[in-house]
């Protein structure tokens, strides 16, 4: 029997964007089906959705071919931090490339609307600020970060591709860095690691001369523009950059939080990990003037609330295996 609710496909939905959308869906009344490996992802982070009556989990990983129907596909799965993307980096390639293939296929069976969660990295180490969607990218094919900025850049392609070809409808999303509650606290990321180093009274780890910049996206703005791209027309297809255009260096969100958390930890210094992008901020113009949207959180009060969330789980410290990356 068919259902009235929109049957959304959440990839990597226990993860740290995909269980924040998974809630927004469900909020607004959608059928949602949560697909992820738990490689990087947790139960944990979707554990409050479980007794939601049109909330699903299944275990699956998108590097196999998936038969589910449903009516609108976000293909999140992926991990984004570099530890973790390096770690088995061919796994990451399939993950992206592979992945990508199959959850096209759904969509072309289905003739469902699906939405690619890319990234900036598809720019590499850009030398133009700050990055529109036309910017080409200054990407190295065979280094490090490749096994991910390639694998997306590769996954862009087949979206662009089935929509020539197929007809798909289709949303690329380029994700400039976001932060926020349920991030991992081992992933390595610059606001979990200083975050929870803070807290812990740990050094903060700072990379190089910590003058490299990011702009940080809070993840309920970043989310806000997911759902409205994918309500954008069919001739919306992306790519669309969205991040907060506010450029801040890692030295300069090291003292921020080290004031906010009122935490005395040490500065040390490690060397910048090899093809360090030096300096990246987005360039937001066609979704301000395609969805309306821009960001709408300052830094400290996006940095307050996911201070507040790692306080809460290092308080239960069974959570924290093992120290963050260092
Ligand atoms: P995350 O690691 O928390 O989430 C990724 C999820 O995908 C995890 O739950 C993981 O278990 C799952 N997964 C990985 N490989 C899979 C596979 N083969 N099959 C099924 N599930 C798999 O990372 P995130 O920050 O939530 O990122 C989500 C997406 O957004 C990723 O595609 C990432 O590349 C993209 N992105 C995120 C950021 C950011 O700043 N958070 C920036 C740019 C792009
Ligand atoms: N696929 C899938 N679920 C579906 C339909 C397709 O996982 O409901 C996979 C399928 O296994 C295939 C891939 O998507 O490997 C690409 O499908 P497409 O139809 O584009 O190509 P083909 O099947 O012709 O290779
Ligand atoms: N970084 C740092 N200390 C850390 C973790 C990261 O100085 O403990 C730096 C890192 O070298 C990079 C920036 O912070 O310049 C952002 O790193 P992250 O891994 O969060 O994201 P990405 O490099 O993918 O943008």
């Amino acid at each position: 029997m068919s259902s009235v609710r929109k049957r959304v496909l959440v990839t990597g939905g226990a993860g740290f964007l995909g269980s924040h959308l998974c809630e927004r869906l469900v909020a607004a009344g959608d059928d949602v089906l949560c697909v992820d490996n738990y490689f990087t992802g947790r139960k944990d982070n979707i554990a409050h959705l479980l007794a939601v009556p049109h909330f699903e989990a299944m275990r699956h990983d998108i590097t196999h071919p998936l038969f589910v129907e449903v009516d609108e596909i976000y293909n999140l799965a992926c991990p984004a931090s570099p530890i973790h993307y390096q770690f088995d980096p061919v796994q990451t390639t399939k993950t992206s490339v592979i992945g990508a293939i199959n959850m096209l296929g759904l969509a072309k069976r289905l003739k469902a609307k699906i939405f690619q969660a890319s990234t900036s990295e598809v720019y590499g180490d850009p030398t133009l600020h700050p990055q529109p969607e036309s910017y080409r990218g200054n990407v190295n094919p065979i280094g490090p970060r490749a096994c991910y900025d390639e694998g997306k850049r590769c996954a862009e392609t087949l979206f662009f591709d089935y929509f020539r070809q197929h007809h798909l409808k289709i949303k690329v999303v380029r994700i400039f860095n976001t932060y926020g509650p349920r991030m991992h606290p081992n992933d390595g990321r610059v606001v979990s690691n200083f975050i929870v180093q803070a807290l812990k009274g740990a050094p903060l780890t700072l990379y190089g001369d910590g003058n490299q910049t990011r702009a940080f996206c809070y993840v309920d703005d970043l989310i806000d523009g997911f759902v409205k791209f994918m309500a954008a027309p069919e001739a919306v297809t992306g790519p669309l950059n969205l991040g907060n255009p506010v450029e801040t260096s890692v030295a300069e969100l090291a003292d921020t939080i080290l004031q906010m958390t009122g935490s005395r930890s040490p500065l040390i210094r490690r060397p910048l990990p090899v093809d360090d992008p030096t300096q990246r901020c987005p360039d937001v113009a066609q979704a301000q003037s395609l969805l309306g949207w821009r960001p709408t959180t300052p830094l400290k009060d996006g940095l307050a609330r996911t201070i507040e969330y790692f306080d809460k789980l290092l308080a239960n410290s069974r959570v924290l295996e093992h120290e963050p990356a260092g």
